[in-house]
C-alpha cells in the first residue's frame, strides 16, 4: 500500500529542512527524503553567511568564527581592504547547520529518511500525486503527496519533472579545505579577474581552527574550475610565503544563477537552489534560500488546509518570495552583467577608484552580504571616478528610487 502524506519534501539541505520544519509545525504531515546516507554530507559550501541565517535557525552552535571584513584583489593584485568593529558574517560548520536543521524538523514532526531518491512523478489521483522513490537498497518504494516541494539543489530533478525551466546559467566552482593557512583569521579574502575567475571570483576563507577554504567559481569558458583553483593556490602559496598542502577535502559543485520565471506548478513548489534563489553577485544562496522556504511553508500550509493546491493558489509563493528578493536579485544580476563584461583593466581601474579611505568607510557602513547592490549603489553615488569607468546605464541605476536594503542593525552605520 502506497503511504500518503501531505507534503513530500525532496532534499534535507538548508531550504528542505527549513520547509519541513514549518509544514510540520503547522501539523500536517512531512517526509523529507535525502539521496545521501547523511545529512550534510558530502559539504558543497564555503559556509559564510550573514546574522540572519543564525536568526533564521535560532541557533549559533554550528558557527565556527566571526569575520569582521575582506580584502579584495583586483587582477593586478592591488587590492582594497576593510574591516569593521562587529562582525559581518560568519564562517559556520556547514553539515552542522544541516544536520541542526534536519533535526529541527524531525523535532517538529517531520519524518527524515536518507539514503532515498525522488525519482519521478507517476501520476495524480483523487487529489494526491503518485511518486516513485528509489530506497536504500534502490528498490522502488511510492509516496502518495498532495504536494512535492523540490528542494532538491542545483541540478533538481523535480524541476525537470515538472517542466519548470532551469536557471540562466550555472557556474562551476571548485573548492578545498586546509587544516593549516596563514593569513588574517578575521578577514576574508576576494580575488578577482579573469587569471583567478573569470566571471565570479575566487576566496580565501579563515575557518576559525588555523585553517581556510579555498575556493573558486567562475564561468564555464570551457576551462575547468579546477585549473582556476590551482592558478589561485600558486599565487596563495607565494603571497603567504608557504604553500597551503594537505587539503582535508574537496568540492565540486555548480552555483545557478539568474531565478527562474516561475517557481511554481500545480502541486509543486521550488526552494533554494532548486528554484535559482541565490545571489546573483556573491553566489550565497543559504539565507535566500531559508528566507524562501519559509514563505514557501506559509503558502504550502494555506493551501493544505483549503487542500486548494492548484496552480493559480501556489502562485502566491512566487509573489511573497519575489516581492522580497525580485528588486534585489534584478539589480544584482544587472550589475553581474556589467561585472561579467569588465576587462582585468577595468577591474583594477576600479579597484583603485575604491581605494580611498573614504569609501572604505561606505563599505563597513552599508556592505551587507544579503543585500550587496545597496552598498555598491552608495559606492557609485560617492565615487565619480567609478562612474566614469563604467557605462552611462549605471548613472541611471544610481538615481535615487524607493529601493532600499532590509535594514541591519550595524552600530557603525552612519546615516
Ligand atoms: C563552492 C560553493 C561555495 C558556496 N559558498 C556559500 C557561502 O559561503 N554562503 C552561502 O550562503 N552559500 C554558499 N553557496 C551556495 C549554497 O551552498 C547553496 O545556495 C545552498 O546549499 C542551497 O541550499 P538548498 O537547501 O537549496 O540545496 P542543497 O544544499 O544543495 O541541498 C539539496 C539536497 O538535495 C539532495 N538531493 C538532490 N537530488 C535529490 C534527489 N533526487 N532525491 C533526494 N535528495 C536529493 C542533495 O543531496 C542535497 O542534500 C556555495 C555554493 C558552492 C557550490
Amino acid at each position: 500500500m502506497d503511504a500518503d502524506v501531505d507534503a513530500l519534501v525532496v532534499g534535507a539541505g538548508p531550504a528542505g529542512s527549513t520547509v519541513a520544519a514549518r509544514i510540520a509545525t503547522a501539523g500536517h504531515s512531512v517526509v523529507v527524503v535525502e539521496e545521501h546516507p547523511r545529512v550534510g554530507f558530502p559539504v558543497q559550501c564555503a559556509g559564510l553567511v550573514s546574522q540572519r541565517v543564525l536568526d533564521l535557525a535560532g541557533s549559533t552552535s554550528f558557527v565556527r568564527t566571526a569575520v569582521r571584513g575582506a580584502r579584495v584583489f583586483g587582477p593586478s593584485l592591488e587590492s582594497i581592504a576593510f574591516r569593521a568593529d562587529e562582525p559581518r558574517a560568519f564562517v559556520i560548520d556547514r553539515a552542522g547547520l544541516d544536520i541542526y536543521l534536519a533535526d529541527r524538523a524531525a523535532r517538529a514532526g517531520a519524518e527524515i529518511r536518507t539514503s532515498t531518491r525522488f525519482d519521478a512523478v507517476e501520476g495524480e489521483s483523487d487529489h494526491r500525486l503518485a511518486v516513485r522513490l528509489r530506497g536504500p537498497d534502490g528498490e522502488a518504494v511510492r509516496v502518495r503527496p498532495r504536494l512535492v516541494v523540490g528542494a532538491d539543489g542545483v541540478a533538481s530533478g523535480v524541476a525537470r519533472a515538472f517542466r519548470l525551466r532551469r536557471p540562466v546559467e550555472v557556474l562551476p566552482a571548485f573548492e578545498a579545505e586546509f587544516p593549516v593557512s596563514p593569513g588574517d583569521p578575521e578577514v576574508v579574502e576576494v580575488y578577482l579577474g579573469r587569471k583567478f575567475a573569470p566571471g565570479l571570483f575566487g576566496w580565501w576563507i579563515p575557518d576559525g581552527a588555523g585553517g581556510a577554504r579555498v575556493g573558486v567559481a567562475a564561468d564555464a569558458d570551457g576551462t575547468p574550475a579546477r585549473q582556476y583553483f590551482d592558478r589561485l593556490l600558486e599565487f596563495l602559496s607565494r603571497r603567504f610565503g608557504a604553500p597551503l598542502t594537505r587539503a582535508t577535502s574537496y568540492l565540486v559543485s555548480g552555483i545557478p544563477i539568474g531565478a527562474l520565471p516561475r517557481t511554481h506548478a500545480r502541486r509543486v513548489l521550488l526552494v533554494g537552489d532548486a528554484a535559482a534563489q541565490v545571489k546573483p553577485l556573491s553566489g550565497g544562496g543559504i539565507f535566500t534560500g531559508m528566507r524562501c522556504a519559509e514563505l514557501a511553508a506559509d503558502v504550502a500550509n494555506q493551501a493544505l488546509a483549503r487542500d486548494d493546491l492548484s496552480e493559480t493558489s501556489l502562485a502566491e509563493y512566487d509573489r511573497r518570495w519575489r516581492s522580497e528578493f525580485g528588486e534585489e536579485f534584478r539589480r544584482a544580476l544587472y550589475l553581474r552583467r556589467l561585472f561579467t563584461r569588465l576587462s582585468d583593466d577595468d577591474l583594477d581601474r576600479v579597484v583603485r577608484a575604491l581605494q580611498g579611505a573614504h569609501l572604505a568607510a561606505t563599505i563597513v557602513a552599508f556592505g551587507d552580504i544579503d543585500f550587496p547592490t545597496h552598498v555598491a549603489r552608495e559606492l557609485l553615488r560617492e565615487s565619480p571616478g567609478l562612474l566614469r569607468l563604467l557605462p552611462k546605464a549605471v548613472g541611471a541605476w544610481v538615481s535615487p528610487g524607493s529601493y532600499r536594503a532590509p535594514e541591519l542593525d550595524f552600530r557603525s552605520r552612519r546615516k
